[in-house]
């Protein structure tokens, strides 16, 4: 009896520690390694809210992105969400993917990877189907997981799944229907996201950290801030060094600074339906840019230099801005 209590002692101590082990771990986020063009530049484009089958100016915008996405030899495209209007995708036959993606996004410069997140209307529809290898089979393009990371040897830019956190779309859905399939208990994914992310941005050496997320945390359209962002996630990205959180949601343009570190707030959500009409802040200071209408994002990144363009449905550059970083050696 004493020897099986001893035993069980034992055991218990070893669960103990493999549980301790793996909840100070969490779950690892998968990464993915994008070689770019060798010559220490990186660039790509960032669109969302856009997939409403070309209307609401979408093939307008898309065109553009062909014309400047050739001008930039861009790497990559980063969607920041709400990829397929109104209701996400209804399963991986839906032709909505085809429609308001492979035959939009026509232009030989955007034929490269699409990097995705899920927005709040994406939800609405079947997510799995959304997140399905099976859709690179119909576009090679397209990559959407939940949250993830993108390791372009320069930038790592951290992808984050931002729609469960905002707790309005749980306890009051009014007419919609969510596909909360593996994000419930929402309290316990969030904690597990951050975790994650907080791990992967202390173990990154990249010279530009990008956080991107569906919710803006700082916006003065419609939506505005989303303030479990600002309570949850922003202080990570401050102890991190993060350089920039990219977003969509507001179907707007908006370049924000942080009044407390380096951090730019991009928003590029104007992939399709714009002219909200819905603005508030505007005269605040941390305020650079913002754009009522359609278009989309450019980011021209050396090891030294980072540059922001923001484009209108025309393609013209509305507002422009740089940052320049010391070199410093590696530890
Ligand atoms: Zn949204």
């Amino acid at each position: 009896m004493a020897k099986f209590s001893k035993n069980s002692m034992v055991l218990c101590f070893w669960l103990v520690i493999v549980f301790v082990i793996s909840c100070a771990n969490g779950v690892r986020l998968k990464k993915f390694d994008h070689p770019t063009k060798g010559d220490g530049t990186l660039n790509f484009l960032v669109l969302g809210d856009w997939g409403r089958k070309g209307t609401f100016n979408q093939s307008h915008v898309a065109q553009k992105m062909g014309r400047i996405g050739e001008e930039l030899n861009i790497d990559f495209v980063v969607s920041t969400g709400d990829n397929f209007y109104d209701n996400g995708l209804t399963g991986v036959y839906d032709p909505n993917f085809v429609e308001s993606f492979t035959n939009i996004y026509t232009a030989k410069s955007l034929q490269k990877q699409w990097y995705s997140v899920l927005g709040n209307h994406d939800y609405r529809g079947n997510v799995e189907a959304q997140l399905s290898p099976y859709l690179r089979k119909i576009d090679r393009r397209w990559l959407c997981l939940r949250s993830f990371i993108v390791n372009a040897e320069i930038a790592e830019i951290f992808m984050v799944d931002t729609t469960p956190f905002v707790q309005d779309y749980f306890t009051n859905p009014k007419d919609h229907t969510y596909d909360w399939r593996g994000v419930i208990p929402p309290n316990t994914y969030t904690a597990n996201i951050l975790k994650d992310v907080e791990k992967a941005l202390s173990e990154s050496r990249a010279r530009w950290k990008i956080v991107v997320g569906h919710h803006a945390i700082r916006s003065v359209g419609h939506h505005g801030d989303t303030q479990v962002l600002v309570d949850r996630l922003l202080p990570m990205l401050r102890a991190y060094n993060v350089d920039f959180y990219m977003n969509g949601h507001d179907h707007c343009l908006e370049h924000i600074s942080d009044t407390e570190s380096p951090i730019q707030f991009l928003t590029s959500g104007a992939g399709s339906k714009a002219w909200r009409g819905d603005v508030k802040g505007l005269n605040r200071e941390d305020v650079n840019f913002f754009h009522d209408g359609q278009g989309f994002m450019s980011v021209q990144l050396t090891p030294t230099e980072a540059e922001i363009k923001y484009y209108d449905v025309f393609g013209r550059v509305l507002h422009r801005w740089n940052r320049s970083k010391l070199l410093h050696s590696a530890i």
